[in-house]
């Protein structure tokens, strides 16, 4: 395969995008040398969208179903990355592939930008832009926790912004609750957060959908959350298996009384969480709903209907 844009690639280089690589303007270069400049309101205002779509052996996974949901979000905030779908798949595919990566966590922006005109406080006067950046596939916890059991803390001291103030469905950078509620978790020795909203409904955690399962059903939040689409895998998934699924308001009490939770995210699908607050479940191990789903989610991320193979260069 011939590559234009990054001429003569010797092995120093390659295994150096190994650990991570990003596109920036048409260029593929090592994750570290790549930066967005510091009057980007991506940076100074959050005005920035993304999606992350995994890699998994070889294949991105549900590709349509993530691209869909970025171009929703790019929409929603009327960001224009000046690129059509088939050039944003045919960078994503460029940049994976001489990466070399097989497992993947791969992100894809659009950012407000720098504003063309000084000072301006006119959103329209920002240059767009579209960049993106993979890494070796991560997991939001990391398999050697959650074979001890993983912890979630419901946090006390923030809500879950609202949804009227910060659209969850767009996938975003407005880390301030999750970053607050974090804290709150690490100091009280948890390994992650829940948020609830201000009504005391569970929503959702940093960069995961939350699940509670009660009598052989599974239950999660309709609202103060992303539509994850590991949430709609799994949603699919309790389908096929003839388990019924609600989604609809899941107060903390409810969550906290189930027999199972388990979270969903596209870094490392189903998970679950054998604590929240002072409340073990399943015996401080992975509940028999939660594990089924969590096969079957490996199973179906190598299922070809959901898969998008890497032409990866030889090397
Ligand atoms: C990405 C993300 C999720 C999980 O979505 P997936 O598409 O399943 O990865 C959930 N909540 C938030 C806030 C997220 O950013």
């Amino acid at each position: 395969m011939t590559d234009k844009s990054s001429p003569d690639l010797n092995s120093d280089q390659q295994s150096d995008l190994a650990h991570g690589a990003a596109w920036m303007k048409g260029r593929v270069i090592p994750i570290a040398q790549a930066s967005i400049p510091v009057n980007d309101w991506g940076l100074v205002h959050s005005d920035i969208t993304y999606d992350v779509v995994p890699v998994i052996d070889g294949a991105f996974f549900r590709l349509d179903d993530y691209l869909d949901r970025f171009f929703a979000s790019m929409a929603s905030l009327r960001l224009d990355p000046e690129m059509d779908r088939a050039s944003i798949i045919q960078a994503l595919h460029h940049m994976v592939g001489l990466a070399g990566l097989r497992d993947a966590y791969v992100a894809m922006v659009c950012s407000r930008g720098t504003p063309k005109i000084a000072g301006t406080r006119d959103p329209r006067q920002c240059q767009n832009h579209f960049f993106a950046w993979c890494v070796p596939y991560i997991h939001v916890i990391k398999p050697e926790v959650l074979a001890k059991g993983a912890s979630a803390w419901i946090a006390q001291s923030v809500f879950r912004i609202p949804d009227a103030s910060i659209n969850p469905l767009v996938k975003n950078y407005h880390w301030g609750d999750f970053t607050k509620g974090l804290f709150e978790a690490k100091d009280n020795n948890y390994e992650t957060v829940i948020l609830a909203d201000s009504e005391g409904y569970i929503t959702e955690g940093p960069g995961f959908n939350v699940f509670a399962v009660k009598d052989g059903k599974i239950i999660t939040s309709d609202h103060g959350a992303l539509g994850g689409i590991s949430r709609l895998t799994v949603l699919e998934m309790a389908q096929h298996h003839n388990i019924i699924s609600e989604i609809r308001l899941l107060t903390i009490a409810e969550l906290l009384n189930a027999d199972e939770v388990f979270i969903s995210s596209s870094g490392g699908g189903v998970m679950p969480i054998t604590k929240v607050n002072e409340t073990i479940y399943a015996n401080h191990a992975c509940g028999h709903i939660t594990d089924i789903l969590r096969q079957t989610y490996w199973q179906w991320a190598r299922h070809e209907a959901f898969r998008t193979a890497i032409a990866y260069l030889d090397h």
